[in-house]
């Protein structure tokens, strides 16, 4: 890999500080979802590195907790800006590993660096509370402090700022983290634990472990050191560390899968509307889990739409991220185009149109062509599935009851866009909808000052804003007599 700074690229976990291998010998191989070769090899943790790594962070805990918030924040700041000063670099390394174009992997960057710009300035406002006590003689105050040691599992599809909205919260108010990357983009991770140990984090505070999820998940969800597990991934996956944490009944933050659903209503400013939607259906390749899943267009405005719609998908740009212009990457691996082959086959069997795409891509391995299909039936597995790819499928509606219905009609409830003018229905349709995120006449609702998450089963807790630091605080009353 050539990158300016070398040191960048490492092939160890991070533990107390020092790079270390597996103590098994065991590699796990990463591969390069564009090329498809073979980009280097990580260790393959198990329970034994997991164990050393939460101890440590535990260590680490009894002293990160008694400094002060404006210490850390200097610390922060400093990895923050290492991060930025480097994101060419860490750029390179998340298209190699993670496929996506280097536009969208420095915008990443870049965004996981507000979060802890963000966190580095929160800090210093971790209010309690003095309440007025109705008995005579006696007073009552809140604090808060850090919960613990917290493990945070997270996902490949942004594997640096999956990394930093965590961590950045949890280290701000006093946390101590073992970072558990994707195993297809553990190098990113790798990356900003070589920048956390420059900035200044005392050994332990800040570890990365690789390797085995189900063997590390099972340790950080079971061992009771760990206070709190903050997960970014799926529902399935989500599901199975609810219920491993349940015996050590820890905190958590779940963000799961969504389903977002895009809506278009007649009195939408139309450019806007296909400009938004192109924007949150295939950045990433569709592999974001606010992509619009289901694009709902009132039948007035459908059939400009769809037009205006799939020229815009038919200038996309396909190919190996790291080549000028490229606007769309490959998926991440084989099994997720199986499962857009498969959603694309589906839809069409039960009814729907092919508007432009609706193939594989002549580059071959991972690509897909961008895709937009027409006359979706609701019965369609892509109706109900997140398809986590750059697929669009379009549905026609007459009624504002009736979009919103359907729009609900799902057991996920992240992300929700739509396009109107209307101030009344702005407000109706927003209250409406059971997302934790409505985005209105705006395509990319995501940045490091808003509480983002789900409700439903795309999760609990937020990352992001004042609000995110409260899932790595516990509330502590004091109450006070004899005075
Ligand atoms: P995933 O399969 O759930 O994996 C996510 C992480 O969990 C990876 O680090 C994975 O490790 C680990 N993992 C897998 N099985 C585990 C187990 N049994 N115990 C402990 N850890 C385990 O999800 P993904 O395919 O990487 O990511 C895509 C999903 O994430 C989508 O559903 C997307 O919507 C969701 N997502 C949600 C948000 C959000 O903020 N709500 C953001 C991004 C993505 P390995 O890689 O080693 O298997």
């Amino acid at each position: 890999m050539e990158l300016n700074n070398k040191s960048l690229f490492k092939q160890k976990c991070f533990i107390n500080g020092e790079w270390l291998e597996s103590s098994s010998g065991e590699t796990l191989e990463v591969n390069n979802p564009a090329s498809l070769e073979i980009i280097g090899n990580v260790p393959k943790c198990s329970i034994t590195e997991t164990k050393k790594a939460i101890d440590d962070a535990n260590k680490a805990f009894q002293t990160w907790k008694e400094t002060t918030a404006k210490e850390r924040s200097v610390i922060l700041k400093k990895w923050g800006e290492l991060i930025t000063e480097n994101v060419d670099d860490l750029a390179k390394i998340m298209t190699i590993e993670q496929g996506k174009p280097l536009a969208e992997a420095k915008g990443e960057i870049l965004m996981g660096a507000t979060y802890i710009e963000f966190y580095a300035e929160e800090a210093k406002r971790v209010y309690g509370d003095i309440v007025p006590d109705p008995r005579p003689g006696k007073r009552i105050v809140i604090i808060k402090q850090p919960v613990g040691v917290v493990g945070a599992i997270t996902p490949w599809n942004f594997p640096n700022s999956m990394i930093t909205r965590k961590c950045a919260a949890a280290l701000a108010v006093g946390c101590t983290t073992v970072v558990k990357p994707a195993s297809q983009t553990p190098y990113s991770a790798l990356a900003v634990a070589v920048l956390a140990k420059e900035a200044g984090f005392p050994d332990g505070v800040f570890n990365v472990i690789t390797g085995s999820a189900s063997e590390i998940g099972k340790e950080l969800t079971s061992n009771p050191i760990v206070r709190k597990i903050s997960f970014t991934g799926s529902t399935e996956v989500g599901k199975i560390l609810l219920e491993q944490s349940a015996s050590t009944v820890k905190k958590v933050s779940m963000e799961l899968g969504g389903h977002a659903p895009f809506i278009v209503f007649e009195d939408a400013d139309m450019d806007e509307a296909v400009a938004g939607a192109l924007q949150s259906k295939f950045r990433n390749s569709g592999q974001t889990c606010i992509c619009s899943n289901r694009i709902f267009v009132h039948e007035k405005i459908y059939d400009e739409f769809l037009d205006k719609f799939t020229n815009e998908v038919s200038k996309i740009k396909v190919g190996n991220g790291l080549e000028d212009g490229i606007t769309s990457g490959p998926l991440i691996d084989k099994s997720s185009l199986e499962k857009v082959i498969n959603h694309v086959q589906d839809a069409v069997n039960t009814g729907a149109k092919i508007a432009i795409g609706g193939d594989v891509h002549s580059l071959g391995g991972n690509y897909y062509q961008p895709t937009v299909l027409s006359n979706v039936s609701t019965k369609a597995k892509i109706t109900f599935e997140e398809t986590f790819g750059p697929v669009a499928p379009l549905y026609k509606f007459s009624s504002d009851d009736e979009v919103i219905k359907m729009a609900n009609d799902t057991p996920y409830g992240l992300a929700s866009y739509f396009y109107s003018r209307d101030i009344g229905r702005i407000w109706r349709v927003a209250e409406a909808l059971e997302y934790g995120i409505v985005s209105i006449n705006n395509g990319l609702p995501t940045i490091a000052e808003v509480p983002f998450g789900g409700v439903k089963e795309s999760g609990m807790g937020r990352e992001g804003s004042r609000y995110g630091l409260d899932d790595y605080l516990t509330i502590k009353y004091i109450s006070m007599g004899g005075i």
